[in-house]
């Protein structure tokens, strides 16, 4: 029989050697003071094109966008950053950049209707907490369906008996034939609200606050969802090919500054700051940087579990036992460089004003060969709705590997409610 088991003694912090390890940031033990300078000093490294010299005196420091959805990474993102623009600005008395914090209301499609009156107020004391003059931080917040007044619709011209803007995207989403294809292209359509608000307000780019380990589940499910070619332009900090046609001549950045921490060491940074605690919001399976497709559609079933939710668990799990698998995934992709023949080649037939291989759904470059690829394949498996087709005014061809798999199988109304 044995006793109670004395205490285990807390190791001393691996980098200050003097107080107590009591937390532990990648594999070693560090105290609180030392984790947080560890998590600070990640993001801060990857906003180095934004430093103050590099932002000309006389000129307003540039205003970048910031995706926020109350979970732990875009809630430690915005804190971290609001920490280096006072340091920023102790130090040379102005900021290399400002931040437009942006959060989309989701709740006409999840029917969060209490859950949206709680996140309203908890942005309005996000505002009053972190905004206000001379803070440099502005908040914005969209409905999801706003998405239509920011574009002319394409294909079939629009009649008021479509309805609301709401109605529309209602329509769209449940025309979509399996909770793979509605998140699918429920993260499409964020990303293009966003590159679209960045564009209305003159960012230079937009910073997602992804983890590794969310950009490790990222890499693997579009990978599986038949969007291998456009990973790098979806995980990596690069220029985002826009299509030509409709941005000529526009640049926008996506930045990731928390791909080098996982996701348990921002729920260790949230923990310490007991501050930022009111306005962390966790979702049933929260996701970072974007509100995730995987809170707006319930999932009921196993069987109806999608490829996202899938990856979301396996990493969730990994990143406990294995972190540096997780980081490796993230490191690897990391390596492949983005398709930028087909940003050139989607560029110069927009000069010469023929037909842009820019996908009509997620907006990327195609790629043409791997097009054929799909082609093939696409006589074993069922065929897009030629219904679904003209309503987006679109030929097959003008569709990503990607973009076709989702819209397999879905009813017609998808393309006539298309908002972009
Ligand atoms: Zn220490
Ligand atoms: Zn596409």
């Amino acid at each position: 029989m044995t006793g109670p088991q004395p205490a285990r003694p807390v190791p001393p912090c691996a980098r200050c050697k003097c107080s107590p390890g009591t937390v532990t940031g990648r594999n070693d033990p560090l105290c609180s003071t030392c984790f947080i300078s560890y998590a600070r000093s990640k993001p801060i490294k990857r906003m180095d094109p934004f430093r103050v010299r590099n932002n000309p005196t006389n000129a307003p420091p540039p205003l970048l966008l910031l995706p926020f959805s109350f979970g732990v990474s875009s809630l430690t993102l915005l804190h971290i950053l609001k920490e280096h623009m006072s340091s920023q600005r102790t130090r040379v008395g102005r900021t290399g950049y400002g931040l437009l914090v942006v959060w989309v209301d989701d709740s006409g499609i999840s029917g969060d209707g209490p859950g949206s009156v709680r996140k309203k107020e908890t942005f309005m004391g996000l505002e009053s907490h972190f905004g206000g003059e001379g803070s440099g931080i502005t908040f914005k917040s969209v409905q999801l369906e706003d998405i239509y007044t920011y574009s002319q619709p394409q294909g079939a011209p629009t009649s008021s008996a479509e309805g609301t803007n709401l109605e529309k995207l209602r329509v769209l989403i449940s025309s979509l034939p399996s909770l793979s294809s509605k998140q699918d292209i429920l993260t499409t359509l964020l990303t293009r609200l966003f590159i679209r608000l960045a564009i209305q307000h003159s960012s230079p780019a937009i910073l997602f606050s992804h983890s590794t380990t969310r950009l490790a589940e990222k890499t693997l499910s579009e990978t599986a969802k038949g969007r291998g070619y456009s990973v790098p332009w979806s995980t990596s900090d690069c220029t985002i090919p826009l299509p030509p046609s409709q941005f000529p001549h526009r640049k926008l950045q996506t930045i990731y500054p928390l791909r080098d921490l996982l996701k348990k060491e921002l729920h260790t940074y949230l923990s310490l700051t007991p501050s930022l605690q009111p306005f962390h919001i966790p979702s049933s399976s929260s996701s970072s940087a974007t509100p995730s497709p995987q809170s707006i559609i319930p999932i009921s079933t196993a069987k109806d579990t999608s490829i996202d939710s899938l990856m979301h668990q396996y990493f969730s799990q990994m990143e406990q036992t294995y972190p540096s698998i997780v980081a490796n995934v993230v490191k690897t992709i990391g390596r492949v460089p983005a398709p930028t023949h087909l940003v050139a080649l989607a560029e110069v037939a927009a000069e010469v004003e023929q037909s842009v291989p820019n996908c009509a759904v997620c907006g990327f470059p195609i790629d043409i060969d791997e097009a054929d690829v799909w082609e093939e394949e696409d006589r074993d498996v069922k065929k897009l709705s030629v219904g679904v087709l003209s309503e987006l005014g679109v030929g097959v061809e003008e569709l990503c590997g990607g973009c076709r798999r989702s819209l397999e199988g879905a009813k017609e109304g998808v393309g006539a409610r298309w908002p972009l």
